[in-house]
């Protein structure tokens, strides 16, 4: 990725995710080929959807389009709202033993009756290529160099390279705490030597908390959180938010104005949501490369 530089506009830059995560498909595409050359191996990712969830749907059929275009095989399991848990289980447990399949997607989230830490669980933790699974989360908090790192923090990092933004020794703030976004994250940064601050919904100060940072990464799902009198004049700013309004799709910054101030600053679309599935794929085929021992 050395050597891309954002786009630049009046104020700050902006990053373009839409071709950073054209470069880490075009990456993945040259590792599926490696593979098929090297090893004769193919990578496959399982997606089992449970439930007839529109938004889920969207999602699942938007990887598998991503897996198809990157030379990644994928097989496809949706499954009935009212699947039985061990019905599910089996279907985990197969797809575990498959040496076909090096990936294993669980959409989430699950229907009511179902519970998706225990299936979260159940999936191999080489194949977990969510990076949910608890011992993947625990080498990430480790700072391992083996765990699988959940896509979207992934993919803020990726973003952050490429903003050119100095994490070492730097006040980076984090907002939000789930465990598919803003843990996970706040362990990839404090792994790349920031001094990491970490907030959440009671958090006494945000703004105050924020304009000490020259790194705020937004993760609450709250739109136009993040103001432009949160942000350190040449901060960079990353907007994991996806927020659907009645002006459309919008992130957890205020754009217009925090662009005025910051020195980069992720668009939302474009921006994060691109990267997410991107890293998915790269997760997939690191996957298959370490089950074909060239990992
Ligand atoms: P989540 O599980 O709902 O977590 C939200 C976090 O934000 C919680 O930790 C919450 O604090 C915190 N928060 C809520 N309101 C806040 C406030 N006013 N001030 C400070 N912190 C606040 O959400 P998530 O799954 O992490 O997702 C976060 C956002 O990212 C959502 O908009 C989601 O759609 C988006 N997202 C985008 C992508 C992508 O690919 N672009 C991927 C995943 C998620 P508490 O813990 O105290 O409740």
């Amino acid at each position: 990725m050395a050597g891309e530089r954002p786009v630049r506009f009046a104020g700050a830059e902006v990053i373009d995710g839409r071709a950073a995560a054209a470069a880490v498909r075009e990456r993945v595409r040259q590792h599926v080929a490696a593979l098929a050359a090297e090893r004769g191996v193919e990578p496959g990712l399982a997606t089992v959807l449970v439930g007839e969830d529109p938004a889920s749907e969207l999602y699942v059929r938007r990887k598998r389009e991503a897996c198809a275009e990157a030379g990644i095989r994928s097989f496809h399991h949706p499954l009935p709202a009212q699947t039985p848990a061990s019905e599910l289980a089996a279907l985990l447990d197969a797809l575990n033993d498959d040496p076909a399949v090096h990936g294993i997607l669980l959409q989430l989230p699950l229907p009511a009756g179902l519970d998706a830490a225990a299936m979260t669980q159940r999936i191999d933790p080489a194949k977990d290529v969510d990076g949910l699974h608890p011992l993947n989360a625990g080498l990430l908090a480790q700072g391992s160099p083996d765990a699988v790192v959940p896509c979207t923090p992934a993919g803020v990092m990726e973003l952050l390279h490429i903003a050119g933004a100095e994490l070492a020794g730097a006040p980076a703030v984090v907002i939000g705490r789930s465990t598919l976004v803003g843990r996970p994250l706040a362990s990839l940064l404090l792994g790349a030597n920031a001094t990491v601050t970490h907030c959440h919904s009671r958090t006494r100060d945000l703004a105050a908390v924020c304009r000490e940072a020259e790194v705020v990464v937004a993760a609450a799902g709250v739109p136009g959180l993040v103001t432009a009198d949160m942000v350190s004049p040449g901060a960079t700013v990353i907007d994991v938010g996806t927020n659907r309004t009645d002006e459309g799709l919008t992130g957890d910054v205020d754009f217009d104005a925090v662009s005025g101030v910051a020195r980069a600053v992720t668009p939302v679309p474009g921006g994060v949501g691109p990267m997410t599935i991107a890293m998915l794929l790269d997760n997939a085929v690191r996957a298959a490369r370490r089950a074909a021992g060239t990992g």
